[in-house]
């Protein structure tokens, strides 16, 4: 029987070979420095911080190349696959604003010329690929049970030997042809390996464009390459997509650092030139003074639906993972406070080889910082965006009171130093509440200096009868100044420093008893925009209120 004949037998009815695939997916016609990179996950339904960073340097990478960023699924294991997987996966990419050019778009389609990019689509295609290192007399069935693996293990263990499925322990790679024919006829079940030409004792040099310069031992594993099911191990799918999808650049987490002569091999042994590699470490966050993976169990600012769910910028995100991923970026965004991520091209040799610390503080704090500098109606739209999906209140107050809430917004903002306390969407509720009559219920009024409750009142009294205006800023506080000193106080701070027994206080503590029955605060923005915006007949109301 000739090897080809053999080959259909061991996989059968796979109508295009290898040669075939070559030019159904040609050559990509792309600038000589364009990257073709990819972000692969397998459809677990959503992504976690790690795997946006990668995602996003990938996707940042390829377009400041005039590259080609696609969106390939995962799924040859069907154990982890979860319903409607990949929406997630989207939708996750969508709202960090990564745009794919190829990939999947939903559950079942795609776009781009590279396709399927899901992988349990593309199982003919990997077949045929095994086909032909069956043919070439580089890959083998075997029929080792799971037992039998196990026994092999036990053995290597005994006599202190290197683990894995090579060389002499390699059982089923010395079976003749009639022998797996036998077996197969037997019912026998059996996976596809490869049949490695590696020698662990030669040593594989390459360079990572993330980890540097590496030297590791070559591969001698004789890995499975076609499971039970027909589908491919991860290795060989990498090896057949990335080849035939054109990516020029891998860019992914560092545990599969280890795997690289693997896939080296598979590259060369097809005659392939291999993809640059760049190994992305894990997030890092501190704790207690050590350093410790960003977890996805233990953080909840690994998932990115955190960011979501508190009304966290997308922007800021991924302000933030270009900090992370360079941080020459901080200080170039400090000095071109108008551009763009866009604009900044990341560097390959400026990622951190060990791992970047994860800092939610200062996630926020560029939350902060991107928030303050947006327009009150940009706010006003993405904080009703956000409302909408995690707070009904927030949401009917914003759609009843659109024009009053901008204008809330807007106190302290678009100024030499805006208002900075927003970090997130859902801190408009926390930090304005009091602005809104439907909410301005069960609280307690904070009062500072003047306390007394008749004081209060005949301050109260006074301001609302006689010096009530906010025409304008100096008027206002004018009559603030005039009511204080009509009730003893100091017009001026510095007068009352001076001479503190000839007053019961300063302009001060009146304007303070002002805010606390305005807002139950006595910390607040600016107390006259406040006054301004809420208007007559509401400060009337809160002041019979109290
Ligand atoms: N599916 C692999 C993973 O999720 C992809 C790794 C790669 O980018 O090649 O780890």
């Amino acid at each position: 029987m000739t090897n080809k004949e053999f080959a259909d037998i061991l996989l059968p009815n796979v109508e295009k070979t290898f040669e075939d695939y070559k030019k159904i997916y040609p050559k990509r016609n792309l600038p000589k420095n364009a990257i073709v990179t990819r972000y692969a996950p397998s459809p677990t339904g959503y992504v976690h911080m790690g795997a946006l960073f990668s995602a996003f340097i990938a996707s940042k990478m390829a377009k400041q190349t005039n590259g080609v960023f696609f969106l390939r699924i995962e799924d040859t294991d069907k154990k982890r696959e979860i319903a409607d997987g990949v929406s997630g996966i989207i939708k996750d990419l969508k709202n960090y604003g990564i745009s794919i050019d190829e990939g999947m778009i939903s559950e079942t389609e795609w776009i781009g010329d590279y396709g399927p990019y899901i992988q349990s689509k593309r199982k003919d295609i990997y077949q045929a690929f095994a086909k032909y290192l069956i043919i070439n007399d580089l890959a083998y069935a075997c029929f080792c049970t799971e037992e039998e693996l196990a026994d092999i293990r036990k053995e290597q263990e005994d006599l202190k030997q290197r683990i894995g499925y090579y060389g002499k322990w390699a059982r089923d790679r010395y079976l003749s042809q009639d022998e797996v024919l036998n077996k197969i006829k037997n019912g026998e079940k059996y996976v596809i390996r490869l049949k490695s030409p590696g020698k662990f004792t030669n040593k594989v040099v390459y360079t990572d464009l993330v980890k540097g310069k590496l030297e590791l031992p070559e591969n001698d594993l004789d890995i499975i390459i076609i499971k039970g099911d027909g589908l491919p191990t991860y290795h060989f799918a990498h090896l057949v997509d990335d080849y035939l999808m054109g990516s020029t650049h891998i860019i992914r987490g560092d545990e599969w650092l280890s795997s690289v002569p693997i896939h080296l091999q598979l590259f060369q042994i097809f005659g392939f030139e291999p993809p640059k590699y760049a190994h992305i470490a894990p997030l890092m966050k501190e704790e207690n003074g050590n350093r410790r993976k960003l977890s996805k169990r233990k953080d909840p600012e690994a998932a990115i639906s955190y960011y979501h769910e508190k009304g966290i910028p997308t922007e800021a995100v991924l302000l933030y993972l270009c900090t992370v991923a360079n941080s020459n970026f901080e200080m170039w965004y400090l000095q071109n406070k108008e551009k763009m991520i866009d604009d900044f091209d990341l560097d390959f040799k400026k990622i951190s080889s060990s791992g970047s610390l994860f800092d939610v503080e200062k996630l926020l704090n560029i939350s902060k910082n991107y928030i303050s500098m947006l327009k009150a109606s940009e706010v006003y739209e993405k904080t009703l965006e956000y409302s909408k999906h995690y707070d009904k209140e927030l949401y009917d107050l914003l759609e009843k009171h659109k024009d009053y809430s901008i204008n809330v917004m807007n106190i302290e903002r678009e100024q030499k130093k805006p208002r900075k306390d927003m970090a997130m969407f859902s801190d408009y509720k926390k930090e304005n509440w009091y602005m809104y009559d439907e909410l301005f219920k069960d609280f307690k009024y904070q009062f500072d200096k003047i306390t007394n409750r008749l004081e209060i009142k005949k301050i109260i009294d006074l301001y609302i009868s006689k010096y009530y205006d906010v025409s304008d800023k100096d008027t206002w506080f004018n009559n603030i100044k005039m009511l204080s000193e009509e009730l003893g106080y100091a017009k001026e701070v510095r007068e009352y420093k001076e001479n503190p027994d000839k007053y019961k206080g300063h302009v001060g503590d009146v304007s303070m008893v002002l805010r606390v029955i305005l807002t139950s605060r006595t910390m607040t923005p600016d107390l006259y925009e406040i006054m301004r915006l809420l208007g007559k007949n509401r400060i009337e109301k809160r002041f019979n209120m109290f």
